[in-house]
């Protein structure tokens, strides 16, 4: 079995998920290396953090530097340096979040223009398997519509339609080598759509599944309970993962409803603002607040940043914007939600999560210090 489930705590799970790179422990927080790479960070040090899985982007490499290139220097691991598990998406979240870029969608994929250059190109069930086959990622995500909060009825079933119908499609094209593929349940918050979207998904037996289309503009409640009655309907015994929620206190309730995976280019992009994230809330280093505070970041936090430098030498950085700011503000962070989910992971462990939880929101709701 490539998954199991070792404990629960409520609806919440901490499990072991089994990739041809290694063992995953779950809860699991995937940083993003968009482009084969989680931005200005050396591969050790993201292993050094805590990460022990990687996302990558199928869209983004396909056009830069395309997959045949990736497959003839020995595969996405090899090239970029990182020898631990990683998912590849599908592209197809990057196609339809770029809905002017689209030219065309219908039951065989979706046309659309290149962001990088403008030119026409075309992801099909069959393609974006056999991208992230030549890229030899260990966990391939189905090609899925993905539309955005508050489409109408019709769009939103015509999604569900087309996301099963290319599913079915891609679970029967090549596959790396002992790669796991994901299907991704759409359907928004709509119960009976997103019921349908799990029924017709997981009756095809994918290695795991995702819930798309969520946080994706609607509001956090309603996201929070679909995912509350729709985790459920997910087989306890695959993982399930959340596409793109990064935030400390999303990444607790999504735990809490029983997700198992979940990614965000936060922790990186938060660094690139100058907003660290702490175990007393954000802060922002361009506040004047800061420029002789001698403490880390987090009193609390073992990361390069914190062990080392300040507050006021850190805001110095980053007001110069000088290359080492930026790379310490996404270490720090990248720990911070690193250790958030271990931390969650043994709470479940010791069935104290909620206590858990409570006490990471309450630190997370203070007033900056
Ligand atoms: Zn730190």
């Amino acid at each position: 079995m490539h998954f199991e489930v070792t404990a629960t705590d409520g609806a919440a799970r901490a499990g072991v998920l089994r990739t041809a790179h290694g063992d995953v422990p779950t809860p699991v927080f995937m940083p993003v290396g968009t482009k084969a790479t989680v931005k200005s960070l050396h591969p050790d040090e993201v292993s050094e953090a805590g990460a022990h899985i990687l996302l990558a982007n199928t869209y983004h490499l396909h056009f830069r530097p395309g997959e045949q290139l990736v497959a003839e220097l020995g595969g996405l691991h090899a090239f970029m340096g990182w020898n631990g598990p990683i998912l590849t998406d599908s592209g197809g979240f990057q196609v339809f979040s770029l809905r002017d870029t689209i030219t065309a969608v219908d039951d065989e994929g979706v046309t659309f223009r290149s962001v990088y250059d403008g030119t026409a190109a075309r992801f099909t069930p069959e393609s974006v398997a056999r991208i992230q086959a030549q890229l030899g990622s260990d966990i391939a995500m189905c090609l899925d519509v993905c539309p955005p909060a508050g489409v109408s009825a019709r769009e939103a079933e015509e999604a569900v339609r087309l996301t099963t119908l290319w599913a079915t499609r891609q679970r029967e094209a090549p596959h790396a080598s002992g790669q796991l593929v994901f299907g991704i349940a759409q359907g928004g918050s709509d119960r009976e759509l997103r019921t349908r979207s799990i029924a017709e998904l997981t009756g095809l037996d994918f290695d795991g599944y995702a819930l798309g289309g969520l946080s994706v503009g609607e509001p956090r409640p309603e996201m929070l309970d679909t995912v509350g009655w729709a985790a459920p309907l997910l087989p306890a015994e695959k993982p399930r993962y959340f596409m793109g929620i990064g935030d400390p206190e999303g990444i607790l309730e999504v735990i809490a409803r029983g997700v198992d995976m979940f990614d965000c280019v936060l922790p990186t992009r938060l660094g690139r603002t100058g907003t660290a994230l702490t175990s007393h809330g954000r802060l922002n280093l361009r506040n004047a607040q800061f420029m002789r505070d001698p403490r880390p970041l987090d009193e609390r936090c073992s990361c390069p940043a914190c062990t080392r430098f300040s507050r006021a030498y850190i805001r110095h950085l980053v007001n110069q914007q000088e290359l080492l700011g930026l790379r310490l503000l996404s270490l720090h962070n990248l720990r911070h939600l690193l250790d958030l989910t271990a931390g969650a992971r043994a709470a479940i462990q010791a069935g104290r999560l909620a206590d858990f939880i409570a006490n990471a929101l309450a630190g997370d709701a203070r007033e900056p210090q």
